[in-house]
């Protein structure tokens, strides 16, 4: 990568600022605010010239050519494989697969890790608080292989409840597949225990951290976690690419996701063997540009820092939280001891889609709705919540105005 990285010591906001070009564009005539990034965060400067840089200089399909542009193109693509082996502490290269993203990776494990290993009257434990791609797929394995879904229930403050937790492990659990970090609450789930608890009972663990990448330091070994999802388009980096890391044992276990090019080793029609790991689950031709790209925003977080980067999201968490609460009718959902920057919300009388499209009309982009998480709604009674979530390029001053929004919306809907 051709691009240098010039950040202070401390968080230098404006000049991160400066490397979001979008930051600098207008919604409804207001500068934007952008406080949808658990949804998807902005892209720097630097990842969107990555994508550019390739294709314009060293477009080529990968791996299979010799000429100079497909050498280029597959050393920048397999680049990317290394960075995420450090981003997340992984032993090995070959324990890194890409994906589309963190919805594919946990597919492809109940695709195949579950269709081999689960069987009827087994158990899988999941939690209330999953994103909808942490419970469907396991729904589908489930109804297929006749086994059964139980849930950890989640208390008032949106914590895991793990007394129940440990009552719903048994000898059939065979795997618990767990959020790391709530996209609608932002709590933070104390994977370490869950994951020593379930492998106890001989269950595998799925981590999905989709929201957990982007705010805290991953360290797959020291979790032990024997399966890891996340998304490109979560940590800085382009959509339509993802992770799934997984133990190398595991990953040479189970059987193949998809079949084509790339994943196989030699074919014929009496049979075909399967490539080595990590290709053995990368069928066709991969999202070359946006992994290459997703590369970058690895690097570019490493630079800014991440315990920079997540001092000063905790700070915009409790500076918002603080003023949310002075909000007549406010009710902050979610308010676990570890939390990550990340505030969901209801309004008395208030519907979180009016009050979305009112902050848009000043500029301010916030979530409104179920947030995928329709289960962990209905365990609140809610039907909703509006949500605001922090980055690295966010500020009081965007925190400020975003309080005016919603007591000027408050007073006009309510
Ligand atoms: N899990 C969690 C906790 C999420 O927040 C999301 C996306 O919002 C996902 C899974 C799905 O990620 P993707 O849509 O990138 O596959």
């Amino acid at each position: 990568m051709t691009e240098t990285f010039t950040i202070e010591k401390s968080l230098d906001i404006a000049h991160i600022r400066d490397q979001f070009p979008i930051l600098k564009r207008t919604v409804k005539g207001k500068p934007l605010i952008y406080f949808d990034n658990a949804a998807t965060s902005q892209k720097p400067k630097q990842v969107i010239d990555a994508l550019v840089d390739y294709y314009s200089n060293y477009n080529a399909n990968i791996h299979r050519g010799i000429h100079s542009l497909a050498e280029e193109a597959t050393a920048a693509y397999e680049a990317t494989r290394d960075e995420v082996q450090r981003f997340i502490g992984a032993a090995s290269r070959e324990e890194i697969i890409f994906t589309r993203g963190t919805t594919e990776s946990i597919n492809l494990v109940a695709f195949t890790w579950g269709r081999q290993n689960v069987k009827e009257g087994d158990e899988i434990i999941i939690s209330e608080m999953e994103h909808h791609s942490n419970i469907v797929p396991w729904q589908i394995l489930c109804l297929d292989k006749k086994a059964v879904l139980k849930v950890i229930p989640v208390n008032e403050k949106g914590e895991l409840k793990m007394d129940a937790y440990e009552k719903l492990l048994g000898p059939r659990t065979k795997l618990v597949s767990l959020v790391h970090v709530s996209n609608a609450l932002g709590t933070v789930n104390p994977v370490r225990d869950v994951i020593d608890l379930a492998h106890r009972h001989g269950a595998h663990v799925m981590i999905d951290g989709a929201q957990s990448s982007v705010h805290l330091d991953i360290d797959v070994q020291a979790m032990d976690c024997d399966f890891f999802a996340f998304s490109s388009h979560k940590v800085y980096g382009p959509t339509g690419v993802g992770v799934l890391y997984g133990k190398k044992q595991l990953l040479t276990d189970m059987s193949v996701f998809q079949g084509g090019g790339e994943m196989i080793k030699e074919v014929s029609f009496a049979g075909t063997s399967y490539n080595d790991l990590p290709y053995k689950y990368e069928a066709g031709t991969p999202n070359i540009a946006d992994t290459i790209a997703f590369g970058t925003a690895l690097e570019f977080i490493k630079h800014v820092g991440k315990d920079r980067i997540r001092d000063h999201e905790n700070q915009l968490l409790e500076y918002a939280t603080q003023r949310l609460k002075q909000i007549p009718g406010l009710r902050i959902i979610g308010e676990a001891k570890e939390k990550i920057s990340v505030i969901s919300f209801v309004v008395e009388g208030v519907h979180p889609q009016d009050l979305g499209i009112l902050l848009d009309n000043r500029g301010i982009a916030v979530r409104t709705g179920h947030h995928c998480a329709q289960p962990l709604m209905d365990s609140f009674n809610i039907p909703g919540t509006t949500r605001a979530s922090f980055a690295m390029y966010n500020t009081k001053e965007e925190i400020d105005e975003l309080i005016i929004g919603l007591e000027k919306a408050v007073k006009l809907l309510s």
